[in-house]
């Protein structure tokens, strides 16, 4: 079975049709700092509004209490989707209330309305599959069809994403489809050198991915707040820095495992410590097998790989034929710290090869660091889904669409 595509729902002209996007943008002060996921789910909502449908899109953003809370409320997302849009978005201030009906109730063949975030309702993530069936079918009620376009989901087992799948006549949306038509050309015969970079702070999320990723890559970079856990599994202390201790002997059998597959796992061998965290913190380079000799003693923070290593990764990079990189190289929102994201980055845009890069904060750092999407082989929209793909996991959001790897 493949995936089933939009033409899959046939004529959908004066069809009720709910769309689940992934709008998790980043917001800082009710402002959206990066609205590459809204741009990237233009052409399905396109797509369905000119095929003559009336569309009802639904998303989360953040991790709300499954509760309403205004911080996370998708209002200035529906604004922005409107002005991307060039047409109104109604937006419901509620998900599968009154206010949501009526939203729904007044669309005319090519409109669209934005539902409030699917968060504020604890049953979307909720462990009971009865709960999540109950809060699928609510949602079930305001369409014929559903499409599924929030790749950056796909690997969740939730309400909108599975259950919702199954309630109605359900297909993958146009982004879904161009997400895995790139991830597959890392899958199946990705052309070698083939370097994976791993950064970020979801440490223990993703310690699990280089196990899979061992027995597929030629070399592993790490950087972002991982690294200090293989600092630390190689016998140095790592001061105030990033550290999950009960991973330690997990890493330790990552270095085993690949020494004995021949892979290289390169790590930093400078890095760059801070007094605190802060974008007027002081902070000095040290050697990334002495931290703690730092000025800051054992309160020094690693923020950033250091310029030998950076310089080191780019060098790495420019020598390969497939790139994935998923994670910053350190807290690159600081731009004391941001140098070794940014040395990555443009490595990314220089070498001879494919290069995709995956990951919500990842891909708002290329474009913050002032790097251009036309500049990559491609910027996916989800992080752990993109990951998790790579690892050959099965994601259930996938699989409910007729999806087999
Ligand atoms: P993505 O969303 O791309 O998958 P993550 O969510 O795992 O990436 O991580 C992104 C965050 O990691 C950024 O906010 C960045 O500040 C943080 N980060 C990177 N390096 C470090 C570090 N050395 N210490 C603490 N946080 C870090
Ligand atoms: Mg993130």
């Amino acid at each position: 079975m493949t995936l089933r595509t939009l033409e899959s729902l046939g004529d959908l002209q004066g069809k009720n049709v709910v769309v689940r996007c992934d709008l998790n943008v980043p917001l800082k002060d009710g402002v959206i700092t990066d609205d590459g996921r809204v741009r990237a789910s233009l052409p399905t909502l396109n797509a369905l509004i000119h095929a003559g449908a009336r569309v009802v899109v639904v998303s989360h953003l953040g991790r709300p209490d499954g509760e309403p809370d205004s911080k996370y409320s998708l209002a200035p997302v529906a604004q922005r989707l409107s002005e991307l849009l060039g047409k109104p978005v109604v937006f419901a201030t509620d998900t599968v209330g009154s206010a949501a009906k009526d939203a729904v109730d007044e669309l005319d063949d090519g409109d669209i309305a934005l539902l409030e975030n699917l968060r504020f309702n604890a049953h979307e993530t909720s462990k009971d599959d009865s709960d999540r069936r109950d809060f699928a079918k609510k949602l079930a009620k305001f369409g014929d069809a559903f499409v599924s376009d929030g790749f950056g989901v796909v690997h969740r087992k939730q309400a909108s994403v599975y259950e919702l799948a199954e309630e109605l006549p359900s297909a993958a949306g146009l982004l879904i489809q161009q997400e895995l038509e790139v991830l597959e050309r890392l899958t199946v015969s990705p052309e070698k050198p083939y370097t994976v970079v791993l950064g970020g702070s979801k440490v223990s999320d993703k310690l699990s991915v280089i196990d899979a990723l061992l027995p597929k890559v030629d070399s592993l970079l790490v950087g972002g707040g991982m690294v200090f856990t293989f600092l630390y599994a190689l016998g140095h202390k790592v001061g105030g820095s990033l550290l999950e201790s009960d991973q330690v002997d997990t890493v330790k059998g990552y270095l085993v495992k690949a020494k004995e597959l021949g892979v290289t796992i390169v790590l930093p061998t400078d890095i760059v410590v801070a007094s605190r965290f802060g974008d007027d913190a002081e902070y000095v380079v040290t050697a990334a097998d002495a931290i703690e000799s730092s000025a800051f003693g054992a309160n020094g923070m690693g923020l950033d790989i250091g310029p030998d290593t950076a310089a080191s990764f780019a060098a790495a990079i420019m020598t390969s034929k497939t790139v994935f990189w998923n994670g910053p190289m350190g807290v690159f929102e600081l731009p004391p710290f941001a140098a070794g994201t940014r040395a990555v980055a443009a490595a990314l845009t220089e070498f001879d090869g494919f290069g995709v890069v995956g990951g919500g904060d990842s891909a708002a750092a290329v474009r913050a660091l002032g790097f251009r999407d036309d500049q990559f082989g491609h910027i996916s929209t989800g992080g752990g889904a993109s990951l998790e793909f790579l690892e050959g996991k099965r994601l259930p959001g996938l699989e409910v669409l007729g999806w087999q790897a």
